[in-house]
């Protein structure tokens, strides 16, 4: 290892450092069986394991849809949270394989959840940058609306405000054309990726997601909720409507209904929600209805 200026600065090996990279290690090395078995079609043996979080229609209070997001129960290490082994998969670009897992499971778990419970329920799955690198991410995408009969309007795709800032060259055209499959379109994770305004307005976006920082600070911080009115100002100018990410407590729907905040995700809510808890909520909300 050398040091920045190359060559001369020796950099100490610590041993932490080596436990992280043997971690890192282990982990890619699990991560690639955890996909191999993927292909085994054994549901019983699978490691990955979608969760389910509500987003409230905040008028209604009526479920809108869901998000899925990925859990991995590692057989020794018990549950790895997506924080932790996101970026290692996103390293190895295993998040490609993983990612069209997450897709098509979500997607055919929507059939299932409209189907039964005669909605339009929405479901949103987030995309990596990685994935957006891929040339046939679009075809992809395609493939599974082809495969599983959902209408696209009620697949979105969530892709966070930093990796949307940091690929402004060909993510617009890349955007343009999942748009053309009608498929809808969130930024993920809104007010921490330093958008550049004038930016914002060449995306097709649908739905904009305040981050849950932002949302967390409002109701004892009056600058915080000067920053979550102008965001929902912004995004309603620019035809979108709004989501607001980790909704806590009742004063917080409170005010994002005052601002004109559509929609809320949060643990006061819900927590993510495995298939069978999400599906006895949605028997519980909208009756246990034809199969
Ligand atoms: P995200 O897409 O912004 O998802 C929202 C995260 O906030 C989730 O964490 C959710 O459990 C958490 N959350 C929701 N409501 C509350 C709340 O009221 N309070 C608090 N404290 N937290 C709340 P999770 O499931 O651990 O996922 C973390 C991140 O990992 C996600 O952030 C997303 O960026 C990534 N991720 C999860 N699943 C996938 C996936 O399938 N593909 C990709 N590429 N990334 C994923
Ligand atoms: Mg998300
Ligand atoms: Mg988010
Ligand atoms: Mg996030």
């Amino acid at each position: 290892m050398h040091g920045a200026k190359g060559g001369r600065t020796p950099v100490v090996f610590e041993p932490n450092m080596y436990t992280h990279a043997l971690y890192r290690l282990q982990l890619d090395r699990d991560l690639r069986r955890a996909i191999a078995l993927i292909a085994k079609s054994n549901n019983e043996a699978q490691e990955f394991e979608l969760y389910y979080q509500p987003i409230i229609c905040l008028k209604t209070s009526e479920i809108r849809g869901f998000e899925a997001l990925i859990r991995w129960n590692h057989p020794t290490r018990g549950l790895v949270s997506p924080a932790e082994f996101i970026p290692v998969a996103e390293e190895s670009r295993l998040i490609i394989a993983i990612g069209q897992w997450v897709l098509r499971t979500a997607c055919q778990q929507l059939r299932i959840w409209q189907r039964q419970f005669q909605r339009s329920l929405t479901m949103s799955v987030n995309l990596s940058g990685i994935q957006l690198e891929q040339a046939n991410l679009v075809a992809q995408i395609e493939g599974v609306l082809g495969e599983i009969w959902i209408a696209p309007n009620t697949l979105k795709l969530e892709i966070t405000e930093s990796t949307i800032m940091r690929n402004t060259e060909s993510v617009p055209t890349l955007l343009d054309q999942i748009k053309q499959n009608k498929v809808l379109l969130a930024i993920d994770d809104f007010g921490t990726g330093y958008s550049s305004l004038s930016y914002l307005h060449r995306f097709p976006i649908d739905t904009l997601k305040i981050d849950r920082s932002f949302v967390s600070r409002m109701s004892s911080d009056g600058e915080n909720l000067e920053i979550v009115r102008l965001i929902v100002t912004l995004a309603h100018t620019l035809g979108m409507d709004v989501t607001a990410e980790g909704v806590e407590n009742p004063e917080q729907i409170t005010l994002l209904k005052n601002l004109g905040c559509e929609y809320g995700q949060g643990y006061f809510f819900a927590k993510p929600l495995d298939k069978k808890a999400a599906t006895a909520l949605l028997e519980k909300k909208f009756g246990n209805s034809k199969i």
